[in-house]
């Protein structure tokens, strides 16, 4: 089946206009949340629009459910957590904690992360939104942009009423997926060569007696070598359909649940699937739910505290960790993880470890004791003008984006494209001119704290 892959409009639409807002936020994910929230306070007429009718992204809707790449490694499993990143993702997390919406740090290998409750996750993003008089669009889906030459001016969005046209001086692609870029023509990659990490649809277990549970599994949140060994033979009888060997499961916020990392999503004839087809999303929800039954069968026959478990719920959607990366005037390699490169124009800096989801048993590189950091021009598209692209789509290599797309990290890429893009629209100065030293400087001023 072959799809229409742009869709662009002229100046002269036709549609009729719903909003002119200054700025344009598409997407209501971690890095949409973040841009809108800190374009509003700055000063700036925000439209956020989101397809869903709730924020959260990959987050909430995938259900990802821990906020990952605060804290910094370190080989002494005896030290304790350090944070290491501010800013939004700071804001955030401070207001989940007011709610009681986030755990305590939990113990991620040689890292720490947080459980957040979904639920909470969503009104914390709407109250931040709505305290900084943004306007949200919930239900829209963006199926087209509208572009003269270089310049994107606007976008379509299709919805119950049917299609209507969103004029904005500036836009930020929040999309998860660069669909700006797709549908108005610019360039992006997809993964290495086509191949991108696997998604996997998780799953909430209620009913779970998290004492038994703990004193069995120990405080990390990655399964241990054994419980691996488990999967692998209890896979062996042919009555589980165990795909992917090393789990992980989070105590959650709330009561006698966990939160279970462990599918695998591929093909049910064992393809790989691509996460920008719709056919094989629509496969990755199928198959995903197939494969949660049977982790959750194998949690309840051999896990103790399990014993009498359920699920509660999967994701919204499978969880999708890559598709499209836009092509930028600079680009995130996996060297600059690598050798831990910081940066005078770096805007954002990420402590995670290349966590890389391909095989039966997901990679893990650790960064110990240090973080590199994402230049201001990993987010500018190399054509394409009065645009940004933010969150898990900004330009970065695969292995990089495998480290550089946690959420934490999202939430400091959606303040600076805001921070841009309000300098941009005040200032009457193209994106491209700012430079990430000036944008690394807003940062600072907004509480981001990356020259500490
Ligand atoms: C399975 C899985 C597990 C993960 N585990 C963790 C974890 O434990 N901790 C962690 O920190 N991170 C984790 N991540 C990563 C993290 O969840 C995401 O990378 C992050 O949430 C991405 O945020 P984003 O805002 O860039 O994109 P997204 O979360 O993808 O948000 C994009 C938003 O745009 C909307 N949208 C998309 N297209 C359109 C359109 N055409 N029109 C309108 N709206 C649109 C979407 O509905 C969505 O709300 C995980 C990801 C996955 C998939």
């Amino acid at each position: 089946m072959a799809w229409k892959a742009e869709n662009i409009y002229s100046r002269n639409h036709g549609l009729p206009v719903l909003a002119k807002p200054d700025i344009l936020v598409a997407g209501g994910g971690a890095a949409g949340v973040a841009a809108a929230t800190t374009a509003g306070k700055h000063g700036a007429k925000v439209l956020l629009l989101e397809r869903y009718g709730f924020c959260g992204g990959n987050a909430v809707a995938g259900l990802s459910g821990t906020l990952c790449g605060m804290y910094l490694a370190s080989d002494n499993y005896n030290s304790p957590p350090e944070q290491v990143v501010y800013g939004f993702a700071n804001t955030f997390f401070q207001a989940m904690k007011q709610c009681d919406g986030v755990t305590a740090p939990q113990r991620y290998g040689k890292t720490w992360t947080v459980t957040h409750d979904p639920h909470k996750w969503r009104e914390t993003a709407e109250a931040l939104l709505l305290s900084e008089d943004v306007d949200i669009l919930y239900h829209s889906l963006i199926v087209g942009t509208i572009r003269e030459g270089n310049e994107i001016l606007g976008v379509v969005i299709a919805g119950k009423s049917g299609l209507a046209a969103i004029e904005a001086s500036i836009i930020i692609d929040a999309t998860g997926d660069a669909d700006i870029l797709h549908q108005a023509g610019l360039e992006y990659t997809v993964g290495d060569n086509g191949f991108v990490q696997n998604p996997t649809m998780i799953f909430r277990l209620g009913g779970v007696d998290i004492k038994r549970f703990l004193a069995y599994w120990g405080p990390d949140t990655i399964c241990s070598p054994e419980v691996s060994e488990m999967i692998i033979s209890a896979k062996e009888t042919g009555k589980y359909n165990l795909i992917r060997s090393k789990i992980w499961l989070f105590p959650t916020p709330r009561p006698n649940e966990l939160l279970c990392n462990a599918t695998r999503v591929m093909g049910r004839d064992g393809r790989d699937l691509i996460a920008d087809r719709t056919e094989d999303l629509s496969e990755a929800e199928i198959s995903g739910r197939m494969q949660v039954r049977d982790y959750a069968r194998f949690l309840a026959d051999f896990i103790p505290g399990c014993e009498t478990s359920f699920v509660n719920d999967t994701g919204v959607q499978a969880g999708i960790r890559q598709s499209r990366s836009a092509l930028g005037v600079e680009r995130l390699s996996n060297e600059d993880v690598m050798a831990r490169r910081k940066r005078a124009d770096g805007i954002a800096r990420s402590p995670w470890p290349i966590e890389l989801h391909s095989g039966t048993k997901p990679k893990l590189e650790w960064l110990i004791n240090d973080f590199y950091e994402i230049p201001y021009n990993a987010l500018v598209p190399k054509t394409g003008e009065n645009l940004l692209v933010t969150g898990r789509c900004f330009s970065a290599e695969h292995e990089a984006l495998a480290s550089a797309r946690v959420t934490a990290q999202c939430f400091q890429y959606g303040q600076a494209a805001a921070l841009a893009a309000v300098t941009s629209f005040q200032e009457q100065t193209p994106l491209r001119a700012i430079s990430g030293n000036e944008v690394r400087e807003l940062m600072n001023k907004d509480g981001a704290r990356l020259d500490d």
